[in-house]
This record gives structure tokens, sequence and C-alpha cells, in this order.
């Protein structure tokens, strides 16, 4: 083992005790089982954060059935800023047994008075409803309300396209200004005569309709 590989396996093992700590908590708990809290030490973006345990160690939590544009899309900083104003420095508890991998814990996140920070988002029209892995309703009708009353990511156009697809058309290898470019050419009708790069709109039109 060199130098390297022993950092990692330190960092794996910090992360995998972490993990443990908060398993081993909630079934010593009867109070709060399954949950743990712990304060937010840092905003990575509108929908991951994170989170400093009491013991002192810190896990990253993905927030569960919302997804939120990335900073470098549109509306990306503004998500991050509005998490950041509801949750920095503040008590976040926690149902940590949703454990994507050691890395990342995905959680609902729940403030001292209770109000969770997904439907926050949601309420704001910051985030979507993250409908490939959450189909609660309650969270399908906060989007929806939000689109409606044309608030946050649905201001002032009718489609926005969902991070997902661009994550996906990006993987692919687009640029992130190319898809919102196609996007928008779209919207005002250019491509009519034919689309440029067929892939590209077609993706661009089942995230529309989403
Ligand atoms: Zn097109």
């Amino acid at each position: 083992m060199n130098r390297l590989h022993i950092h990692k396996f330190g960092i794996f093992l910090v992360i995998a005790l972490t993990a443990v700590a908060c398993i081993f908590t909630q079934s010593r708990s009867k109070k709060n089982s399954g949950t743990c809290s712990g304060r937010v030490v840092k905003v990575v973006d509108g929908d991951t954060y994170d989170l400093r345990l009491d013991d002192s160690r810190a896990i990253r939590i993905r927030m569960d059935g919302i997804d939120a544009p990335e900073k470098s899309m549109p509306f990306g900083k503004r998500a991050k800023q509005f998490l950041d104003s509801l949750c920095q420095e503040q008590t976040i508890t926690i149902d940590s047994t949703n454990r994507e991998t050691f890395r990342r814990f995905i959680s609902f996140s729940y403030l001292p008075d209770g109000r969770e920070l997904g439907k926050e988002m949601l309420k704001a029209g910051l985030a979507w409803h993250f409908k490939k892995y959450n189909s609660d309703p309650e969270l399908a009708a906060l989007e929806a309300s939000a689109r409606k009353a044309r608030i946050g990511l649905w201001v002032d156009q009718p489609y926005v396209l969902p991070p997902w697809i661009v994550r996906k058309l990006n993987r692919q290898g687009y640029k992130i200004q190319s898809i919102y470019k196609a996007q928008r050419e779209h919207l005002k009708g250019m491509h009519s005569a034919g689309c440029p790069d067929v892939h590209l709109c077609e993706a661009i039109k089942a995230g529309d309709a989403l």
C-alpha cells in the first residue's frame, strides 16, 4: 500500500464507521427510531448538503424525493442560496436508513419546526419532484402548485428541462450550453423545418413534456 491508498482507505473507514454509528444510534434510541441529527456545515447545491453529527463527523446528504438544478444550470445558484437560507447552521434530523453508497445518504431532512427541506424547495419552485425514485402524491402536488403559481423555475417559461435530462445528455457528450441553446431554438420554432441533431432534440422534447 502506498500513501495514497492508505489515505483512501482511511477515508473509507471513517465514512463506514459513521454509517455504523448512525445505524447504531437508531437501534438504541426509542424516541427517535430511524433518525439521527446534526448541524448543517455546508450546502453543496439545491439538493445536497453536509451534516456534522453530534460526535463531529460529517456526512453528505442527498435530499430524498427531489432533484434541484445544478449550479451550472439556470436557477442552480438560486436553489443553492435558498437551501442555504433554510438550513445553514440549523440542526437537521434525517432518516438515515436509505444509504446509497458509503459516501452519500439519501434522506428526508427535517428542521426543528418539522418542515421538510425538500418540500420547502418544491414549494419555492426551486426543485422538481424526482418521480423516478419517489411516488408521493404530496410532493407531486407541491411541484404542480409552484408551476401553476409560476414561481422560481416556472416563472417565465412554460417548460424547463429537468436536471436528469440535462445530466444524461451531458454524459452523452453534449455541452450544457448547447443543450439549452437547442431548447431555446425549439421554443422559438427555429427547428420547424428539421432538427439539426435529432437525438438531442428528441431528448429535449421528451424532457419538456415532463
Ligand atoms: Zn430540434
